[in-house]
């Protein structure tokens, strides 16, 4: 698979932090709740290390509710305060001030106790297509960020003032997510985060129908009304499984090619399709449990 990323974008995105940091007192950094580590820059601890950290759980209203629990959990034991908000439809994103304030209370007593007024300033980071600019647009209550993030566009940076002492300060150029192992780079496309092109579809529809299988056969079951899912042997890997149950599940839905063979390709469409749109359910693609799982090779698909 050959992911093109930016690093000319990163090296910029990655200097504006580090000369920016001074200047905000909290750093937020939006994660798409499906997949909070491969959202995730993992430069960002390094780059705003000491900075009081808010991790937003963004696109709750389609990952599946008691992982982002644990997630939730996660990121607070590491010292994060955390919100979770359905940007679109605006759930979770008031609590965005309140959550900072908590965040910073012991410094906004100091400020208090000293008189001063200070306005707090927040950074916000996230890669393409968490929803970073459709929450700034909520939480700034009007269209300010712009809700498209083009390679080759690069942003200055802009203050968004969210209250009288809010600011947040979006960030210019792209933050990257790192496509380090081959889950990453998996979830990232499934997500629709990278585009389709740069994979192969069927390969592509191959790894989520196992992922679906192995962690959501219920919901798998119920969304393509099959009576069951069938079982993966002890020798097959994910694609050969995933295969399968493409097979099964396009065959349902009547996707005949000729020779009574099945559209395994027209299956992985609109699976990836079905997917994105939240047709099939509500799906969390990596687990606390299992960060980093050591059977994740070089990205190579
Ligand atoms: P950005 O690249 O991180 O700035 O992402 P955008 O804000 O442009 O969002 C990308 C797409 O995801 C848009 O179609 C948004 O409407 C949608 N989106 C953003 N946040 C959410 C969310 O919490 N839930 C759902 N279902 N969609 C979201």
């Amino acid at each position: 698979m050959n992911i093109q990323w930016y690093p000319g974008h990163m090296t910029k995105t990655r200097r504006m932090i580090a000369e920016q940091i001074k200047n905000v007192d909290a750093v937020c950094e939006i994660l798409d709740a499906r997949i909070p580590v491969s959202s995730r820059n993992p430069d960002v601890d390094e780059l705003t290390a000491g900075k009081p950290r808010l991790v937003v759980l963004n696109r709750v209203d389609q990952a599946d509710k008691a992982s982002t629990d644990r997630w939730a959990a996660y990121f607070r034991a590491k010292g994060y305060a955390v919100l979770e908000s359905d940007a679109k439809s605006g759930q979770g994103t008031a609590r965005f001030a309140v959550a900072v304030r908590e965040l910073l209370s012991e410094k906004i007593r100091a400020y208090e106790a000293k008189g001063q007024n200070r306005v707090i300033r927040v950074m916000i980071l996230g890669i393409p297509n968490v929803g970073k600019s459709t929450f700034i647009n909520r939480i700034a209550g009007r269209k300010t960020a712009k809700t498209e993030d083009r390679p080759g566009v690069t942003r200055s940076k802009q203050w968004v003032p969210i209250d009288r002492n809010l600011e947040l300060l979006d960030t210019p150029g792209i933050l990257w997510p790192k496509f380090e192992d081959q889950s990453v780079g998996l979830n990232l496309a499934f997500t629709g985060a990278v585009k389709d092109d740069i994979l192969d579809t069927e390969t592509l529809g191959c790894h989520l129908m196992a992922y679906l299988g192995t962690h959501y056969s219920d919901e798998l079951a119920a969304a393509y009304k099959l009576s069951g899912i069938p079982e993966r042997a002890a020798e097959e890997n994910d694609v050969a499984w995933g295969y399968r149950l493409l097979e099964v599940a396009g065959k349902k839905r009547g996707f005949l090619i000729s020779g009574g063979e099945v559209d395994t390709e027209r299956m992985a469409k609109i699976l990836l399709d079905e997917f994105r749109g939240g047709k099939l359910g509500r799906f969390t693609l990596e687990m606390p449990e299992e960060q980093r799982r050591s059977d994740c090779g070089p990205l190579d698909l």
